[in-house]
């Protein structure tokens, strides 16, 4: 089963039905995070129409101004949720330095919720790396998804040894540094995603929806970077993801979706 360990499904608008219908033909698991509250009750209603997507509460580094004072009203969502993200720092692209603070607070509100419920995260790190595995290693939150890493190499190996798994995505495609980082991550860690609807349009600045069938594209780029076959990508990281949420209580479904359903056999 391919793994997207890191979508925006509520951003389909009209869309989504495509986007869930693809998500069945093409039987891919589906982590989706959210930006902020009304994005996770959203995610909760996409959610009841397919058993291969897993909603997610976070507050995005873009959104955390909003909900910096009122942490505490976000608690029975965190609770409910099976995972926390998408969470984290952007000092990089979020130019308005004042919101800072407040990335760091709503950041460490979920770091704590999480080692203390022992959930797996999905982090946004950009030009945040460093400060971010200090906080997992503070907390000590072993179960990390890193999103989109794009950050320093030292950063990169200092993560890996603390043992965070890693997206890439459809930046794979375009970037060198982006391969770079694609052929470092070792075997055990490596997960995929798409950053979807958004990433593409992000990337090549123009208007073209990414939807999840773009996952292939970038198994079958893995594949050539890391001179094996796409088959043996999308075993690696389907087994990859169901070692990150083995044995965690809120998870047991997907757990047991992941187990039973046909991944393709390791050459
Ligand atoms: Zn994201």
């Amino acid at each position: 089963m391919l793994i997207d360990a890191h979508v925006h499904l509520d951003k389909y608008g009209a869309l989504l039905g495509r986007a869930l219908q693809q998500i069945a033909e093409q039987q891919i698991f589906t982590v989706a995070t959210a930006m902020d509250l009304p994005s996770y009750l959203e995610l909760q209603k996409i959610g009841e129409r397919s058993e291969l997507v897993l909603p997610t509460f976070g507050i995005h580094p873009r959104r955390a101004a909003e909900y910096a004072d009122c942490l505490a009203d976000l608690s029975r969502h965190i609770e409910r949720s099976p995972a926390i993200g998408e969470i984290g720092l952007d000092l990089h692209w979020v130019k308005d330095a004042t919101t800072y603070p407040a990335q760091r607070k709503v950041l460490a509100y979920f770091i704590a919720a999480a080692a203390e419920q022992n959930k797996f995260v999905n982090l946004h790190t950009k030009a945040g790396e460093k400060e971010i595995l200090d906080l997992l290693e503070k907390y000590d939150v072993r179960r990390a998804i890193v999103h989109w890493y794009s950050g320093p190499m030292d950063v990169l190996a200092a993560m890996i040894d603390f043992g965070c798994y890693f997206t890439i995505g459809v930046e794979v495609l375009y970037s060198d540094y982006i391969k770079e980082i694609a052929k470092a991550v070792p075997d055990h860690l490596l997960l995929t995603e798409t950053d979807n609807p958004g990433a593409l349009r992000w990337l090549k600045k123009n208007d073209e929806v990414g939807m999840p069938a773009a996952l292939n594209d970038v198994v079958e780029a893995l594949a050539i970077l890391r001179l094996t076959n796409p088959e043996r990508i999308e075993s690696l990281v389907h087994s990859n993801f169901c070692r990150l949420i083995a044995n965690d209580p809120g998870l047991e479904s997907a757990h047991a979706l992941l187990s039973r359903s046909n991944s393709p056999q390791s050459p």
